[in-house]
């Protein structure tokens, strides 16, 4: 197509994908075939997945923090790391159970911090709320006192998603007994934490979709059901474990991943692949990082799955000039879809700071 120049038909161009005063950060090339031929990464992931689910408190956790660190140390090149002790309110549940109408028993699992009930069970009427919406919430508000509520488990990384602490608190707030949440794949239990904070909760358990059919409002009125929780409380103290790498001056990016998760299962994803992508990654810098003008503090969190308690005590141990220094925190969520990998950026600010910001700290943890 022929366009004069005083036409009024403007091509479009296509926008750049990075302004020209923030230069493109490109991988060297070394760097990247390290990455790209890295067979620790797999057996890595297989060796964390093997430690199990490692709830914080756990044996499970103990042996990943001793797997980690010393992984650790051999991707850094053998530098020694030091842990910093993260005290924590401890809490681990001894017993749990769900009676159904019929007298049968369902599984159950209880989410971490949960309060107990008395000996005898919680024995309510189940209000099903659906989903669990705030609007659900509403509709039901008269319904909801006295009652064990229940909500369905959603898909952390859709757009939308209502957090099981949100609904788990908005069923306290209501007034409410106790709470259930069903998650969605057949045969299998929600865990997760409920978001207690002090002494204030309620009974709350994750059960599976076929139980949660169990308990729906029938024609004859609601389903009652008895919940039984046992647990433990004291104090506890899990630990963060740090290595600088250093650079040319004292400048950091911070590089962490959290190694605690949730004991029904090895928390693969979250956050087994994180912490394998950590190793990998200082596993390929290593070698490099003395010529970089900033070092890589890799820290490995725990009892973060709790309220994200270990990174907070971190943060906290930090002086006032140092928490001024960062600029910029880049927490990476990641799924693979069948079609397409996505990496979900909840960052606390926006993306786009200039890597070359003087006194610039940057961290980057893996969640
Ligand atoms: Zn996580």
């Amino acid at each position: 197509m022929q366009v004069s120049e005083d036409s009024e038909y403007k091509p479009k161009r296509a926008r750049p994908t990075q302004p020209r005063s923030q230069p493109m950060m490109r991988l060297d090339p070394l760097v990247r075939a390290r990455i790209a031929d890295d067979r620790d990464l797999w057996s890595d992931f297989n060796r964390i997945c093997d430690c199990r689910g490692r709830l914080a408190g756990t044996a499970s956790e103990r042996r990943a923090l001793a797997l980690i660190k010393q992984c650790a140390r051999q991707a850094a090149g053998g530098i020694a790391g030091r842990s910093l002790p993260v005290p924590y309110g401890g809490w681990s549940a001894r017993r749990a159970e769900l009676r159904l109408p019929d007298g049968s028993t369902a599984p159950c699992h209880p989410l971490v911090r949960t309060i107990a009930t008395s000996p005898a069970g919680l024995d309510a009427e189940v209000v099903d709320l659906g989903r669990g919406t705030p609007d659900e919430f509403e509709a039901h508000r008269s319904d909801i006192d006295g009652r064990i509520v229940l909500v369905r488990h959603e898909l952390m990384f859709a757009a939308g998603t209502i957090h099981r602490r949100r609904k788990y608190e908005m069923a306290r707030k209501a007034g409410a007994a106790g709470f259930l949440i069903a998650g969605p794949q057949p045969g299998a239990l929600v865990a997760g934490s409920c978001g207690r904070v002090g002494c204030q909760g309620i009974p709350a358990a994750g059960i599976s979709p076929e139980t949660a059919n169990q308990l729906r409002r029938r024609a004859d009125g609601w389903r009652r059901a008895t919940l039984m929780i046992e647990t433990t409380e004291a104090p506890a103290e899990s630990e963060t474990h740090i290595i600088d790498i250093p650079g040319e001056t004292d400048e950091w990016v911070a590089l962490s991943a959290h190694v605690d998760g949730h004991d029904l299962a090895e928390s693969a994803m979250d956050n087994a692949t994180g912490l394998a992508a950590a190793l990998g990654v200082i596993r390929a810098l290593a070698p490099e990082i003395r010529k970089y003008r900033r070092g890589v503090r890799l820290a490995f969190f725990s009892v973060e799955e709790w309220a994200l308690t270990g990174s907070a005590r971190y943060v906290q141990s930090l002086s006032e000039e140092e928490r001024k220094e960062i600029v910029l925190n880049i927490n990476l969520a990641a799924r693979r879809s069948p079609r397409s990998p996505a990496v979900l950026p909840r960052s606390s600010r926006s993306c786009c700071v200039s890597p070359r910001r003087t006194g610039a700290r940057f961290v980057y943890s893996a969640h």
